[in-house]
Parts: structure tokens; sequence; C-alpha cells
């Protein structure tokens, strides 16, 4: 089958897959503290659904899976659905995005159930720091999350870090050397505009260099790694005494839409080619139609070959997404 290029020639065997929409705490740049409307369970696609998807999705050449959401271990069972994941033929890397609060008792049934990487969501080393951004006192089930991950066997543990310029700046550093330490790679990732309350403005945007610089200065000299996947989001950096790797996902300062390798498929069953994307398309209505696999590629396909060169977030043209980030799935 002929790969799933789009009108920009680039290649697309990366699928984003959002479990669910719901949160157990409240980050402010991605959730309202109270009154979120969730999908009604009906409306979430079930583990089936999401099997038969990828299973269509592999002859055109998706091989590597992310699953996430909301906070995907909310998802009862998710285990079992990674079993069935790591099971299909063609499938060669699963990740999973988490804030970690519930993994202590999930830890050693997803590593079981075969998931081998793993993302942890933590800006700060700093109880108050923690409350204050996720309206929740939940850290330390993080931290034991952590520790019970590392048990697990998981290895190169990565550390998404928002990056909210005005407030972060004083957790850049401890979070920096935290990872060192711990043999973990931190991502700093730029504020993006996907908060449900419309919050984010320009001038919050604690960019990359700036990050690099101060990285640099209070831990150790970075320098790019020459030889850094170009399709990955994250620019990765290495610490020059060989200590180790720090990444950066530049979104905003430095869009890396050109080498964009990803699709999305939201929990209630929308197809997305973009996480800025305006139009989605339904998938939900096939899988629960009876669609064959040819009418799930076409729609596949579809949905890649309408694909736009990138987001316009730094031009006056730009609409943020109708949905904010743990409706589509970051
Ligand atoms: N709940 C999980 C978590 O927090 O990792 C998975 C879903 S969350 C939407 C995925 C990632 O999105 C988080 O790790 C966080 O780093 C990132 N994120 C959320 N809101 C963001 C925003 N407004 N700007 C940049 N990154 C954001
Ligand atoms: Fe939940 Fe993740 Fe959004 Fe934070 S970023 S509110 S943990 S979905």
């Amino acid at each position: 089958m002929t790969p799933l290029v789009d009108t920009f020639g680039r290649l697309h065997d990366n699928l984003r897959i959002s479990v669910t929409d719901r949160c157990n705490i409240r980050c402010f740049y991605c959730m309202p503290e109270e009154g979120v409307k969730f999908f009604d369970r009906h409306d979430v696609l079930s583990f089936e659904e999401i099997e038969r998807f990828v299973r269509a999705s592999v002859p055109l050449g998706i091989t590597k899976l992310r699953l996430t959401g909301g906070e995907p271990l909310l998802r009862r069972d998710l285990p079992e659905l990674i079993r069935k994941l790591v099971a299909i033929p063609g499938i060669r890397d699963i990740a999973l995005t988490t804030n970690a609060v519930l993994l202590e008792q999930y830890a050693v049934p997803l590593r079981e159930a075969g998931l081998r990487r793993l993302n942890i969501h933590l800006d700060t080393l700093d109880r108050e720091k923690f409350k204050q951004i996720t309206r929740r006192d939940d850290l330390p089930k993080v931290m034991a999350g952590i520790d019970a991950a590392v048990n697990a066997g998981f290895e190169k543990i990565k550390i998404n870090v928002v990056a909210v310029k005005g407030l972060i700046e004083p957790d850049i550093v401890p979070m920096a050397r935290y990872c060192r330490e711990r043999g973990f790679e931190p991502r700093f990732i730029e504020f993006m505009p996907l908060d449900s309350q419309a919050i984010w403005e320009r001038r919050q945007v604690l960019t990359a260099d700036e990050m690099i610089a101060q990285i640099s200065s209070e831990v150790g000299a970075l320098e790019a790694v020459p030889d850094a996947d170009p399709r990955a989001p994250a620019t990765e950096y290495r610490y020059k005494d060989g200590s180790g790797t720090v990444g950066f996902i530049a979104s905003i300062s430095k869009p890396f839409c050109l080498n964009c390798n990803r699709i999305r498929l939201t929990s209630d069953g929308k197809l997305r080619y973009c996480l800025f994307a305006i139009e989605e398309m339904d998938v939900k209505g096939l899988l629960r139609n009876g669609a064959s696999d040819e009418d799930i590629q076409a729609a596949i396909r579809k949905n890649v070959a309408d694909k736009w060169l990138g987001h316009e977030i730094n031009s006056p043209k730009f609409v943020p997404p109708p949905r904010p980030m743990y409706a589509i799935g970051g």
C-alpha cells in the first residue's frame, strides 16, 4: 500500500491516541478548575474500537503509537489496551504520557502488558508550586509513581515540563538537576495556546533559547545533539560532560511543522492532522456502522491529504483550536 504522505511530502507513521478527556488534576494551562463538561461514556471509543482503528492504520505505515488524554491512567484496565496494541504486527513502538498520580499502582501492570516508554508530566519539585499549578496536592503521589516506574524497569523516562514564563523560571534548574541525577530526560515544552480558558499570551512563553541559556549557565554547558531524529518534536541537547540529555519542544519560538509525522485520534473518535487543527474527521461513525478496513483507510488518507502546512500561531491569522488540550490529547 502506498505510504501516508501528505501534499507537502511529509510521511506519517505516528498515531497519538487519546483514551479519555477526564483528568484527576487540573493544570491551569490545560483545564479549568471547575465545571468541566466531559464526553459521555458512550461517546468514548472502546478498546476494541481503538484496536480496530490501529489495525486498519498499520498497512498505511503507522508503526508508532502514543497513548495520552486527559489522564490515560483514569481509563480502567489501560494495561489491557496496551496488551492489545502490543500484539498488533507492525506496531514497533508504544509510549504513554501520564501525570503519574496513579502510576504507583499501574507501573508494574503496564510493564507486564508490554509498555516500554513513559513520558511523565511534572513541572516542579515544590509541593506548594505543584498545588498552585494543578490545584491538587498530589506531588507525593507523583513522586511515588516515578519511583514505582523506575522499580518496574522503565528506562529512559522523559519528564514533561510546561514552561510558562513568570512562573516556572525558579523550577527550571531544580528540574534539570533532578532529571540528570536520576537519569531522566527532561522535555521543556513551550506554553501553547491550548488551554480551555484562553489565558495564553505570547509574553507567557518561556522560549527554548532562554531555557538553554539558563541551564547552560547554572547546571552544565549544553550542546545540540548532532544526529538527533529531525522528525521528533523535541530538539535534543546534551551536557558537554556527557552527563545526560535535555529536550526542548519549541512549538512557538521554532515551529517544527515541516517535519511533522503525526496524526491524532481523540477519545470521542475524531481524527485530527494537527494539534491545532480546526477541522476534524469523524471515524467513530465508521467504526460503529460496519465500515470496512478500506473505508477507514480512505478516511485516514483523506485526513492526511487535507493536512495544512502548519499552525499559524506566529501570525495574526491564528485561530485557537475549538478543543482544549485535554480533549485533543497532548
Ligand atoms: N495527563 C497527561 C499529562 O499531563 O502528561 C497526558 C495528557 S496532557 C494534555 C499531555 C501533555 O500536554 C502534558 O504532559 C503537558 O506537558 C502538555 N500540556 C498540557 N497543556 C499544555 C499547554 N497549554 N502548553 C504546552 N503543553 C501543554
Ligand atoms: Fe490533566 Fe495532563 Fe491536562 Fe494536566 S496537562 S490537566 S495532567 S490532562
